[in-house]
């Protein structure tokens, strides 16, 4: 069975980052799939699609921007209550800066970048006002900070 399958979803905490897997390249590297988890399995509503669509595009752009590790993948579990971000050779501090640094920076976005017909294949199904909502609850009850957009 698929190693992220394996943990019990019923009594999942959230908003929490956890390894979900770590995959061995050769003997100096190594790929670390982190689970984003904003919503506790069959105890909070899971997001809105168009939310989680939003927080895909604007996160898979600001983690790049903030870290010096290579971004493989970030993308949106299908049961709506997560996002799975996939790194190679990711630092120490990773979780502590990086992913929080990339939803502080998200924040700061007036649109969701690579909403258009060219990049997307569903451009109009996007919500950013909803997206910063959950950004904002993660960064307060997973980080403590809490932050007030202007
Ligand atoms: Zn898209």
């Amino acid at each position: 069975m698929v190693k992220s399958f394996q943990v019990d979803h019923t009594n999942m905490k959230a908003p929490d980052i956890r390894i979900a897997e770590e995959i061995p390249v050769g003997r100096q590297n190594k790929i670390i799939k982190y689970d984003i988890r904003f919503k506790r399995p069959y105890k909070d509503d899971p997001m809105y699609p168009a939310t989680m669509h939003s927080i895909e595009h604007m996160m898979a752009t600001s983690i790049r921007e903030i870290s010096q590790a290579t971004i493989i993948d970030f993308s949106p579990m299908g049961c709506r209550t997560g996002f799975y971000l996939t790194v190679l050779n990711p630092p120490e501090n990773f979780i502590s800066n990086d992913i929080k640094g990339a939803m502080i920076i998200s924040l700061d976005m007036d649109e969701v970048p690579g909403a258009d017909k060219k990049s997307c294949g569903n451009c109009y199904y996007h919500d950013i006002d909803d997206a910063k909502r959950e950004l904002l609850d993660f960064l307060e009850f997973y980080y403590g900070i809490r932050l007030i957009l202007r």
